[in-house]
């Protein structure tokens, strides 16, 4: 499986509310997927469309994607970002497209817009795509993954908007949540996507972080760089 990572651009930022990152993140399996719109569209062929929230850093280029994509959506809530004239799913539960497996989970981050995490499932090859999160309902499909993507908007510090359970949880608070569950991807590496400021200069940061957890093998994605899974 092939992934296009994404992590924050920062050549060409977008900027609302001091966020400074936006992120998509393109993988091919036997069709061609995208998960959210935060950068324009780069003209490649893409199927279906998976959003996890409704921020802007992550729906806000939406508008440049074709109407050929089938848009997946968890509620009716996501609708009005749709094109007039395209095609849309409902995609609330495990999914199976052709060979691969969609899982939505519901995450805590958002008091405005429904949030989701995703595991993707392709030829026993599997892994969590989570850029925003205060906390998953659950963990459970966490266990039995091969790789993790998480989001890396903070380092140490939460982020808290208004409101229980709401805002970002930072990457070193939820690697420890991850580790006090025992949940590790089972071919150990975990990548990190959506740098927020916080983690930067990343070299310093993430060998920090590295320090801290040894039980994971952490790595910065960027964006447009390829990873293959296996
Ligand atoms: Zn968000």
């Amino acid at each position: 499986m092939e992934i296009l990572g994404a992590a924050a651009n920062w050549s060409a930022p977008f900027k609302t509310k001091g966020i400074k990152k936006f992120t998509s993140c393109f993988f091919q399996t036997d069709a061609k997927f995208q998960i959210d719109a935060g950068n324009k569209w780069d003209k490649r062929k893409i199927d279906y469309l998976l959003i996890t929230h409704l921020h802007q850093d992550h729906i806000g280029r939406i508008k440049t994607y074709p109407k050929t994509i089938t848009y997946c959506l968890p509620s009716k809530s996501f609708l009005k970002i749709v094109p007039k004239g395209a095609k849309f799913i409902f995609l609330k539960k495990k999914t199976k497209i052709g060979q691969t497996k969609i899982e939505p989970f519901l995450v805590h981050h958002s008091t405005t817009s429904i949030t989701l995490g995703y595991k993707i499932t392709y030829r026993k090859i599997s892994f969590i795509w989570l850029p925003d999160y205060f906390t998953p309902f659950d963990f459970s499909l966490f266990k039995n993954t091969d790789y993790y993507f998480l989001g890396a908007s903070c380092f140490r510090k939460n982020i808290l908007h208004h409101g229980y359970l709401t805002g970002q949880k930072s990457i070193t608070n939820f690697l420890k949540d991850l580790k006090k569950r025992k949940l590790f991807p089972k071919r150990g590496i975990v990548y990190l996507i959506h740098l927020g400021l916080s983690m930067f200069p990343r070299d310093i940061k993430i060998k920090k972080l590295q320090s801290e957890f040894p039980n994971y093998k952490l790595e910065a994605v960027s964006d447009g760089q390829k990873i293959v899974l296996k």
